[in-house]
């Protein structure tokens, strides 16, 4: 509860990478879900991944930034997944934005928003900068990140996303770089930042010699909507976070194969096979009120589960060394 509560107040701590889910539902939304779409937030930029009606107010509610709006992440043009996104961009419209903004996805994407524009006669001055994929391939260079997507299985074309962060420079093993006779200063400093250096008595020290491994940076998966499959394993390899769909539990594993989709089970199995870190379940059927039945169907296959419910917030810690 108090990662929900938190949700209020959307500053994150420095360096944390954090998840908000913004609309958890499946097809339509019920009294306590909205339709999907998730935020990113890191280094002071945001990433939205996917954008059901209503995620614009979900954003606010959230607390979240319009101005940090760097990229639009769309997984496949089915309704609940794209709905939002007029709406959206003509109220960063009216805001006055003038920054430029990504929006990615499946080949139609570019097509159906400036149709829709263009019929609504609603003109968006700032630059939209529109990328269609079928994957797998790199979707977005970030500052410190990249995504990249892969097709998964569902009725139609849909990508699958992960956000890989770059790893950081191991830190300086100051004992060992004394031992090899670097005096403190700057010579520190210079072997910290990746530089070779000659000590006092002629001999050269490299950065490789003194530092220790890089830190891995931290993996987000994102994967809806999708029967379980080999793109979702790849993109879900070693994550802190996955978010992966569940629109049925196991009882109705029949429907989820039929319609394109996953049960708890499923995405668990994924989580666990992929060595995962966590798993947070989205995409969830109306048919289910209560979250338990969920949790119960991946919890014993993959204990680090959430039900995600709308405005949670999920910190993802950096790794440690
Ligand atoms: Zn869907
Ligand atoms: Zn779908």
């Amino acid at each position: 509860m108090g990662e929900r509560t938190a949700a209020l107040s959307a500053r994150a701590p420095a360096g944390a990478i954090q998840v908000t889910f913004l609309g958890t539902s499946a097809g339509i939304p019920t009294e306590t879900r909205g339709l999907p779409s998730l935020a990113l937030s890191l280094g002071g930029e945001i990433l939205l991944f996917d954008c059901g009606e209503g995620t614009q107010i979900q954003f606010r509610r959230a607390g979240l930034r319009p101005g940090r709006l760097a990229h639009i992440l769309i997984s496949h043009l089915h309704g609940d997944h794209v709905l939002g996104l007029p709406g959206l961009l003509m109220s960063l419209q009216l805001g006055g934005r003038t920054q430029p903004l990504g929006l990615h996805g499946p080949p139609g994407i570019g097509d159906f928003i400036r149709a829709t524009l263009e019929r609504l006669a609603a003109h968006v001055a700032f630059p939209l900068e529109i990328t269609e994929h079928s994957g797998p391939e790199r979707v977005v260079h970030g500052s410190g990140y990249e995504v990249e997507c892969r097709p998964l299985e569902h009725r139609i074309l849909c990508l699958g996303y992960a956000l890989q962060e770059a790893p950081r420079p191991g830190a300086l093993d100051v004992a060992v770089a004394r031992r090899l006779g670097v005096a403190d200063g700057p010579l520190m400093g210079r072997l910290k930042a990746g530089e070779s250096v000659t000590t006092a008595d002629g001999r050269v020290v490299t950065a490789r010699e003194v530092l220790r491994p890089p830190v891995p940076g931290r993996r987000i998966a994102y994967c809806t909507d999708t029967r379980p499959c080999p793109a979702c394993l790849a993109l879900a390899r070693d994550a802190d976070l996955l978010i992966h769909e569940s629109t049925f539990t196991s009882d109705r594993a029949e429907d989820a194969q039929q319609k394109g989709h996953s049960t708890a089970a499923e995405a668990a199995a994924i989580a666990a096979q992929a060595g995962a870190r966590r798993l947070a379940l989205t995409h969830i059927s109306p048919r289910y009120q209560d979250p338990e039945a969920q949790r119960a169907d991946a919890g014993c296959l993959f204990p680090a589960t959430v039900v995600a419910a709308d405005l949670q917030r999920l910190t993802v810690p950096k790794r440690v060394a």
